[in-house]
């Protein structure tokens, strides 16, 4: 696991890379990564509406292709959308060439300026070259829905102890980790209106500030 100091190490090497957004009053920041995905992505979705709350979808390309009406549906409730290549290659493992095309047909699926690289895993010259198109938004509390048997109120526990203003939090909408989402989610967003923090979508022109 990388915790909330590696992910900020890792923005302070990887050139133009964000894992909190400083001065942002009382907003935290969800992020959905891996979708969409027919079963979950509408029952996030309507979770979100039932607390006022937005988020960032960093969705995979083949996974948009397959259900663009779920990208559109994401898009006009008013969250923003990021890509996360077209079908998670891990950056660590693969030739900068094949990783960077990967990361181009991911974004041609699913469009938007933010991008994570999935695992949080890319190498320096990767970083560089998608510094020049996109904003690479990595993450300061990981909630860990995707772990085999993850609880899910160990899980928003967590997230609610851990997460601060400004605070970058990732979940995924995939078959993995729905079922400790379907429990963590709603303890989530009831917790962060109990804290006043108010649930946004992260700025597509964010800058790393
Ligand atoms: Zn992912």
């Amino acid at each position: 696991m990388l915790h909330a100091a590696a992910m900020r190490l890792a923005a302070a090497v990887l050139p133009g890379a964000i894992a909190r957004l400083p001065n942002t009053g009382s907003a935290v920041y969800l992020t959905f990564d891996d979708g969409p995905d027919p079963e979950i992505t509408p029952w996030v979705l309507d979770q979100l509406s039932a607390h006022g709350a937005h988020a960032t979808f960093f969705c995979l390309g083949q996974q948009a292709v397959r259900h663009p009406e779920l990208l559109a549906r994401i898009r006009r409730e008013g969250h923003a959308v990021g890509h996360h290549t077209w079908d998670h290659p891990n950056g660590w493992r693969t030739a900068d060439r094949t990783y960077l095309a990967n990361v181009m047909r991911g974004h041609e699926a699913v469009g938007g300026h933010l991008f994570r690289p999935p695992y949080g895993r890319i190498c320096p010259f990767q970083a560089r070259a998608v510094k020049k198109h996109f904003r690479t938004v990595l993450w300061d509390v990981l909630a860990g829905d995707f772990r085999p048997g993850a609880d899910g109120l160990q899980v928003a526990q967590h997230v609610l102890l851990h997460s601060l203003p400004g605070s970058i939090i990732v979940f995924h909408d995939n078959a993995q980790s729905f079922t400790c989402l379907r429990t963590a989610l709603p303890a989530v967003l009831t917790g962060f209106a109990d804290k006043n923090f108010a649930c946004r979508s992260i700025p597509t022109n964010v800058t790393t500030l």
